[in-house]
Order: C-alpha cells, then structure tokens, then sequence
C-alpha cells in the first residue's frame, strides 16, 4: 500500500510520521509518499492533503497538474482520500468569498466551507470531539480552521463543535476542519487506512 501526503506545504512531515505509525500498528506493509507531481499521483493508492495555507497549496497544485489529476482518481477510480484543515478547503465544491484566494478546489465533496471560520476571534484551541463511528473524545486541535457550512447529497456531517459541523465524509473521502495529525492519536489516520486497505482489496 502506498500512501501519498501532498507534499508542498504545510503539516507534511506529520501526516507522514502519523501514516507511517499507524501502518505499524496495524501491520500493513506499506510505504508513504509526497506527492508533487501527477506521476506521484498516478503512484498512490491513498491520498493525504495536510493542514497549511489552502491558497499556497491550490496554486501548487493547479501549477504542477496535480490538482486535474487527483480529481480524475479520485472521481474515475474512488481513490480514497482525507484532507485535513487547509486540506478539508481543498476538498469541498465551494464556500465563502474568500475561497476565490485559492487557485480553486478539488470540488470532490458536496460540501460548502468558511474558509477561517475558527480564525481571528479563536485563533488556535483544543476541544474534544465525537467523530461519529471513529472515536469518542478524540482531541481536535483547532489552528486558524474551516468550518463546514453546508453538506448535500452523499456528504454527510460526521463531528460537530457547538452546532458547527467540523467533519464529513462521502463515501471514500473524509474532510476535517482540525489536525489529528498534531495529537498522537492515531485513530483517524487508523481508519483511514482501514478505507485503503478495504478499497485496494475491491479492486
Ligand atoms: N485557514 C487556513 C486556510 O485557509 C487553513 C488553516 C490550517 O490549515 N491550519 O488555508
């Protein structure tokens, strides 16, 4: 199994070190990868967007060709595949008007974002969490988050904060609007690769 983290910017090295424990735990034999380039794309058979700043990592990858070429995998093959944060931006198919920053998105979920939803007036906060299905009391680290406004179709909200939904996943795909990558608990990264595992034995 290979796992791809989109390696340009952002919480990178973490995803990668949290992938690779949680492979470990799991027994999976398998490698984890940064992708950068469509070739990279074409390598995975399970994709990570990280945590950062969502307008830095659209114009990477609309500028590598990355960001067609996920899309095509993601929509033709079900690759699965998780963004977190600035990674949960890049999956929905739109949100408010700061989005129109980015050099636009995958638009592979039915979802609607804020983009700083837990911006300026909170900053950065830890709360626990109850991602349905996933884990009781998981520890979500907030920095300068989304939010996800709306779900349609097939999305469906998963975690909520205060009436806020702060996950969602369709089908194959799950976005986050904290880091689990920065926790320890390796739970989500776990279930993810429960997705791919599941998913690579389909095929
Ligand atoms: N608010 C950031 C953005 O719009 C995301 C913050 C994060 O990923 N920690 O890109």
């Amino acid at each position: 199994m290979i796992i791809g983290i989109v390696g340009f910017q952002g919480a990178v090295s973490e995803h990668f070190d949290a992938i690779s424990a949680a492979m470990k735990v799991l027994k999976i034999k398998g490698e984890v990868i940064e992708i950068r380039s469509p070739a990279d794309v074409d390598k995975v058979d399970g994709i990570v967007i990280p945590g950062g700043e969502s307008t830095t990592i659209s114009r990477h990858l609309r500028a590598t060709g990355a960001m067609g070429r996920i899309a095509e995998r993601v929509k033709n093959e079900d690759l699965p595949i998780m963004g977190t944060c600035a990674g949960c931006i890049m999956l929905a198919k739109g949100g408010d008007r700061q989005m129109e920053h980015t050099a636009g998105t995958l638009a592979i979920m039915d979802m609607l974002v804020n983009r700083n939803a837990f911006g300026r007036q909170r900053e950065s906060f830890e709360v626990k969490l109850e991602v349905k299905k996933i884990a009781k009391d998981f520890p979500g680290v907030f920095i300068r988050g989304p939010s996800i406004t709306e779900v349609s179709g097939n999305c469906k909200a998963i975690c909520t904060l205060d009436g806020t939904i702060v996950a969602a996943s369709q089908g194959r795909r799950l976005a986050l609007c904290f880091h689990p990558e920065l926790t320890g608990d390796l739970r989500i990264h776990k279930h993810f690769l429960k997705i791919v595992k599941e998913w690579k034995n389909k095929k």
